[in-house]
């Protein structure tokens, strides 16, 4: 049923919005291990907010021998945790500044680059879990939207995929590669995001995203960056992209 006043709208958008982060099936087993231990670049407690950590929808061995169980587990528990607790502490700090004012709302401009910075790496890492799934990979079922965008705006799969891998492969020290969808446009963009939140294109709806800070791999494969990146084709969810666009399409178009 479509919403019949502006309220309904709003909520329903609302709820969408959440649905295109967390799509990717319901969670295997409750792994929200945040106490697990100290964040890179993180100090102190998480003080509640607007953020929390999503459980991952899928057990930490469920990607091997493509992505192993430890670095699952420290990118999860320790990695993405920390981002979740830094917004949660900037969102926290921004309500202090305004309420406390005078001098203090010279903070804004280094908390307004904290959030930026840890809201941003929170919602990659929710899309990152669920861009992944256990015997994913391979291409795009050939009737699907995404593989009729990709081939569309692309030219072929193969050529979207080497583009997608050559943006994550030349990141310029931490970053990601991101196919999202422009909504000017209608079209689908390849970008990349150094840190978390530089070099985005304003208003597109990311769709599928690699993370190509070292924390991802290192452990498992040292510097080769690239055979981390072929790995990584081998556990796309290509039905969580495809949900993803659609959800991304309805909230385009204000449905
Ligand atoms: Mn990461």
């Amino acid at each position: 049923m479509r919403p019949s006043t502006r309220r309904e709208v709003l909520r329903s958008s609302a709820a969408a919005l959440g649905g295109w982060l967390l799509l990717g099936g319901q969670p295997a087993r409750a792994q929200s291990d945040a106490a697990a231990g100290p964040a890179t670049g993180t100090t102190g407690e998480d003080p509640g907010g607007p953020y929390e950590l999503p459980p991952l929808p899928y057990s930490h061995a469920d990607l091997e021998p493509f992505i192993s169980a430890e670095v699952l587990k420290l990118h999860h528990s320790t990695h993405h945790a920390g981002y979740v607790r830094a917004a949660n502490q900037a969102i926290a700090a921004l309500e202090r500044v305004r309420r406390v004012g005078g001098e203090e709302i010279r903070q804004v401009r280094a908390l307004s680059d904290n959030l930026a910075f840890h809201a941003s790496g929170h919602v990659l890492h929710c899309l990152l879990w669920t861009s992944m799934k256990k015997r994913g990979g391979g291409d795009p079922s050939k009737n699907s939207d995404i593989a009729q965008l990709i081939t569309r705006d692309f030219g072929t799969i193969e050529a979207w995929r080497a583009q997608f891998a050559a943006a994550a492969q030349q990141v310029q020290g931490s970053g990601w590669a991101v196919l999202a969808l422009e909504p000017l446009s209608r079209r689908l963009l390849v970008l990349q995001a150094e840190k978390h939140q530089n070099l985005t294109v304003w208003g597109c709806v990311p769709l599928l995203v690699v993370d190509v800070w070292e924390h991802a791999y290192y452990l498992q494969y040292q510097n080769r960056r690239s055979d981390y990146l072929k790995a990584f084709m081998n556990v796309i969810d290509w039905d969580s992209v495809e949900a993803r666009l659609a959800q991304a399409r309805r909230l385009i178009a204000g449905d």
